[in-house]
């Protein structure tokens, strides 16, 4: 027996790109008035809404540091009316198809085993839709599915071969994700992580060598790209999409994917990303912390500094400390409140964010809990 069926049988079902303005009419809608307003604007009407096109214009968008271009085209797309959920997905597309980009979609870091496995999640704040992939393996673009999967099923979270089974009846093309320079980073790491297997790292020809086994140098490095945005009617969305921990144990999930953790957005409230150590945001439902602090009136950098130090004050492990007893990893939070206000804070210091307001797009520095030792200790490589 169905439990509950949302779509006619005879429905057309169109194939993998869902945009929210064809789609969820059926709870879109359902706001008439909200939906109304939001497919209207026009840059020419953004100059109008309440703050003018000076300071406190909307739309604002923010993204971790490696989002510039995300912010630029989800900005522009609610501009010319699209939804924040299409917006932001539209945004990290660009990374997640970036072969350069080794920390998201194609050409990210694989696993142990060499093998890329991507993890999103999406929350359309209008509906409180939220839809998420992990360990998704040969699709270019999780966010898209992620998208899917809280647009056409009854369900928040598909893993692993069905996720990928669900990307394929959506007819989304499977690749080989991982780029030469992604096997080469993984190869490197596979002949160097241990003194105790029969891997060899080519010799050292400084040294002389025939065999070297040079010491493990080649920290483990996270890198993601998280998404949310606010729209001229008070809408908002958000995204968070990666390849996770780089050589990672097959299987491992990270905060990306998890509502609550790496993404969290309530549409009276506001919404907030992670990137960093997956492990401690998930512990400590890192975004779902920082909105719930934002609903108690904390400005958005704040809630981030507040959400970093439970992090900071939860991880109890030796093999998580320096010698000064400081974590030896790094997290940063991004935060948009429905106000408008926004702001981002990581760890360590020296960590950068993007955002599109006041109809600029750039580059902000995070706020943080510590100054990053000249020489660093921590395990963050990302964005
Ligand atoms: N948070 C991601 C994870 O733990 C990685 C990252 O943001 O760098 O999978």
């Amino acid at each position: 027996m169905r439990r509950r069926c949302y779509l006619k049988s005879n429905e057309v079902v169109p194939e993998k790109e869902q945009p929210m303005s064809d789609l969820s009419r059926r709870e879109f809608l359902q706001s008439a008035a909200v939906a109304a307003t939001a497919a209207a604007v026009t840059p020419e009407l953004a100059a109008q809404v309440p703050g003018g096109a000076g300071k406190g214009a909307l739309p604002v968008v923010i993204s971790s540091a490696n989002g510039l271009r995300a912010t630029q085209r989800a900005a522009t797309m609610i501009l010319e009316g699209a939804d924040t959920l299409d917006a932001v997905i539209a945004g990290v597309n660009i990374v997640e198809e970036d072969p350069e980009d080794m920390s998201v979609g194609y050409g990210g870091l694989p696993n142990e085993d060499g093998i890329v496995e991507l993890d999103s999640c999406v929350m359309h704040g209008p509906s409180f839709g939220a839809g998420a992939v992990a360990a998704l393996r040969n699709i270019k673009t999780p966010s898209q599915v992620a998208r899917l999967v809280m647009q056409r099923t009854d369900h928040v979270l598909l893993v692993g071969e069905g996720a990928l089974r669900f990307a394929r009846a959506h007819g989304f093309e499977e690749v080989n994700l991982l780029t030469d320079g992604a096997r080469r980073a993984w190869l490197k790491w596979k002949e160097r992580h241990s003194d105790c297997d029969d891997w060899i790292p080519p010799p050292d020809p400084a040294k002389n060598d025939t065999q070297t086994r040079a010491p493990v140098d080649l920290p483990f490095s996270y890198g993601t790209i998280n998404c949310c945005a606010l729209d001229p009617a008070g809408n908002m969305s958000g995204v968070t999409t990666t390849s996770g921990l780089s050589f990672k144990i097959p299987g491992r999930v990270g905060d990306s994917p998890i509502i609550g953790a790496g993404l969290y957005v309530d549409n009276e409230v506001g919404a907030a990303g992670s990137t960093g150590r997956g492990e401690a945001v998930i512990k400590v439902c890192g975004s779902h912390t920082i909105v719930e602090a934002m609903r108690h009136d904390m400005a958005p950098v704040d809630a981030c500094l507040h959400a970093l130090k439970r992090i900071t004050a939860a991880t109890t492990e030796s093999r998580l400390r320096r010698e000064d007893g400081r974590v030896n990893f790094d997290v940063k939070f991004y935060a948009l409140a429905k106000d408008g206000r926004f702001g981002a804070a990581a760890i360590w210091s020296g960590a950068k964010y993007a955002v599109y307001a006041d109809g600029q797009n750039r580059l902000e520095d995070c706020a943080y809990l510590h100054e990053r030792p000249a020489k660093a200790q921590t395990r963050d490589a990302g964005s």
